[in-house]
């Protein structure tokens, strides 16, 4: 069975270089015995960097989920099944997402505690964030009041915790955001990831994030636009 390691690895920065044995190639993928790699999801970017084998480098292209981890590379034919191979995830590429992913949390919590807001769409991209938001009123909102709210967290910082919890526990917390989704996580899974910032947010995820928010840099609000009755579409950089 295939080790998710980037799911004990907190804080989620400076992924280290690994070793390991390819599980098994398929037509420019190759599947590895154990992974740091992040792999696209919750509007995350997927890790990318190389794979290396006895000086023989591929480059390894956005890392993308299934039941093993999917590690899309430019030249599978040099990678055999049992090799031992190093890969090198990229630290600047994982590094800017986990701030951004983590100062998602913080803003998605902010917005639902503000507004009664409900994130229902978030993706990270190169230069900005942009999370879809629906509200009970959003004639309500006001992006100067969360911005300000926002950054003050940042500036004044709260440290991320992670905790390994049981189904019930995560339901029967009174605090707790976004169990919806665990509908869809199978039922052998019993125990999952439960990231707390402290004093702001407190959910189920398996993203990466820093150890404290005071390390995320102030946003700023380049865009609001409707998307449709009660929605809107706010991106910040
Ligand atoms: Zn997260």
């Amino acid at each position: 069975m295939q080790e998710k390691l980037h799911l004990k690895q907190h804080p989620g920065i400076d992924p280290p270089n690994f070793s390991t044995k390819i599980s098994d190639v398929g037509d420019g993928i190759v599947y590895l015995e154990d992974t740091y790699c992040y792999p696209r999801g919750g509007g995350q970017p997927g890790d990318r960097g190389t794979i290396s084998k006895n000086g023989n480098i591929s480059k390894m292209n956005e890392v993308l989920p299934g039941e093993k981890i999917i590690h899309p590379v430019d030249q599978s034919d040099i990678f055999r099944k049992g090799d031992l191979v190093t890969c090198e995830i990229d630290r600047l590429w994982r590094n800017k997402n986990t701030v951004m992913h983590t100062a998602q949390h913080v803003f998605s919590a902010i917005a639902n505690d503000m507004y009664g807001a409900e994130t229902v769409g978030n993706q990270i991209s190169e230069n900005n964030t942009r999370i879809d938001l629906w509200f009970p009123d959003r004639d309500i909102f006001d992006s100067t009041d969360i911005l300000n709210q926002v950054n003050s967290i940042f500036k004044n910082g709260a440290d991320v915790l992670i905790h390994e919890w049981s189904r019930e526990e995560i339901l029967s917390h009174e605090n707790m955001r976004h169990t919806k989704f665990l509908d869809r996580i199978p039922a052998t899974v019993e125990v999952l990831r439960v990231v707390e910032i402290e004093g702001i947010d407190l959910c189920p995820c398996g993203g990466t994030h820093v150890s404290n928010v005071s390390e995320i840099p102030s946003i700023d609000i380049e865009n609001v636009r409707s998307k449709g009755s009660g929605k809107l579409r706010i991106t910040y950089s």
